[in-house]
């Protein structure tokens, strides 16, 4: 894969009036670029200075004064992109910012396209593909948790997994292979009963990353939920008490100019995403309000359904539906209202559904930190226990596994089938080649250059 060493230039930091902005320089001249623009107090280089220091000092466009700077020396391939790296700490103003960019691209180096330090770091080796890509998910990151598995695979978390399955699969095609060259010293007989096993054992390995993808999406959006209950249970006063509370941070996700759809609220770390707000909210119209049917073609969709029970009358068939609607769902049971007298109670309940069963009080704001931990429980068992575990939170990532799947599926079939070993090898380069695609060993020119076009500027 071609790629260039010249020098390219761009604004790192946010575009808006801030503390420091910073301008990030890479490739064969940032250090002669710097050179024609760096002013220190003595008449200091900074190309002669020791990679990893910072310099204090003026950006000048000949005898103009920029700024006061800090600029900090990287030289290859000690640096995020493997190349000479400068980076010039400024004033974080718009306007300054900007006007040191284009000094330095007056001097030299031309602007960055989005992702290209990023992609130089990845075509230099410093990291693969889905490293590269746990740099843009820790950016867009928007709770702990998926900031924790974004970190992980920064690490090497999904790299070191991949690459472990892959030599497997090298190694027994190249056997095969070469066993298949000479027949004379190297026997295949038998080889399909010990590939069997191993095919297994690797299939079960894919499978089990394939199963933590609704987790990582999960993870990575939010938990899309859906709060039922019949008509003055109380949804949206507890939705009200979950905006409300201090720790809420609240964002419009999807809305319309009116009414806001969905709405983010973060709890201790866990993103609940609510959707169809509007209609908890706006729906004067009683029977609408039930929104039962509106429920159920939520419910489809959702990943958690809050099931608000008002324990100060009795259960009716507006209930009844709803509980048998949830039966097969992930769901939470609330028995609101818990400040006035108990006519439903967990027992009752029981008797008709086991769910998760929490008694607040939406009016007192009471339960919710019950609520908090039961929903760290249900979906994260319990705290961040991420130490070994691997979240695939990467739709790409889905698909090259689910091609890898399929691949041993037909390695295996062909071994059921007693097909000549030549088959065999087919499926595993292919399955090979769907997991390199994840590392980035096997994938084209545009696939990369489509992958860091959706990164920042900058980065
Ligand atoms: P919705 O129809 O399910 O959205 O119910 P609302 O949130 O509009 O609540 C219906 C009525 O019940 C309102 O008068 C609320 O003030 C009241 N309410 C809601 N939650 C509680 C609670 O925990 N305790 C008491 N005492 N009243 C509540």
């Amino acid at each position: 894969m071609g790629f260039r060493t010249d020098t390219i230039a761009a604004i790192s930091t946010a575009m808006t009036n801030s503390g420091i902005g910073i301008v990030r320089i890479s490739g064969e001249d940032a250090f002669d670029v710097i050179d024609k623009i760096y002013k220190g107090k003595k008449d200091k280089i900074l190309s002669e200075q020791k990679s990893h220091t910072i310099h204090y000092g003026y950006i000048m466009d000949g005898d103009d004064t920029i700024d006061e700077v800090l600029v900090l020396l990287m030289r290859g391939p000690h640096s995020y992109t493997g190349e000479d790296t400068v980076e010039i700490d400024c004033h974080g103003g718009v306007f300054v910012t900007k006007k040191i960019l284009e000094t330095v691209i007056k001097y030299g180096a031309r602007p960055a396209e989005p992702g290209e330090f990023s992609k130089r770091a990845f075509l230099n080796g410093r990291m693969d593909l889905s490293q590269a890509e746990a740099v843009i998910d820790i950016i867009n990151s928007k709770n702990e948790y998926a900031l924790k598995s974004s970190v992980n695979q920064l690490k090497g978390s999904v790299h070191k997994k991949i690459k472990e399955i892959r030599e497997e699969i090298l190694y027994h095609t190249a056997f095969i292979e070469t066993a298949l060259d000479d027949p004379e010293h190297i026997s295949v007989d038998g080889y399909g009963d010990k590939l069997r096993g191993v095919v297994d054992k690797l299939m079960t390995e894919i499978k089990k990353l394939l199963d933590t993808v609704d987790n990582g999406r999960i993870i990575r959006e939010g938990i899309k939920t859906v709060i039922v209950g019949k008509p003055n249970a109380g949804k949206s006063s507890l939705l009200n008490t979950l905006l409300g509370e201090e720790r809420a941070i609240v964002t419009d996700i999807a809305g319309t100019t009116r009414d806001v759809l969905e709405e983010n609220i973060q709890l201790q770390g866990v993103s609940l995403n609510i959707m169809d707000t509007a209609g908890i909210r706006h729906t004067e119209d009683i029977v609408e309000k039930i929104g039962v049917d509106k429920a159920r073609a939520n419910a489809e969709e959702a990943d958690l359904i809050i099931y608000v029970v008002d324990s100060s009358i009795p259960l009716d068939e507006n209930d009844f539906e709803i509980i048998n609607m949830i039966r097969e769902k992930r769901a939470i049971i609330l028995l609101n209202k818990t400040d006035l007298s108990t006519v439903v109670d967990k027992d009752e309940l029981k008797k008709w559904i086991t769910k998760p069963m929490i008694e607040i009080s939406a009016k007192e704001e009471t339960g919710i930190h019950e609520l908090e931990s039961t929903l760290k429980e249900m979906f994260y068992h319990g705290e961040l226990s991420f130490n070994d575990e691997i979240y695939i939170t990467n739709a790409r990532h889905k698909a090259a596994l689910n091609d890898a799947y399929q691949s041993l599926g037909k390695v295996m079939d062909s071994i059921g089938n007693q097909m000549p070993e030549d088959f065999f090898t087919i499926d595993l380069m292919d399955a090979y080649e769907s997991l390199g695609s994840i590392t980035g060993e096997t994938i084209g020119e545009d696939l990369v250059n489509e992958i860091f076009s959706k990164f920042c500027m900058g980065k």
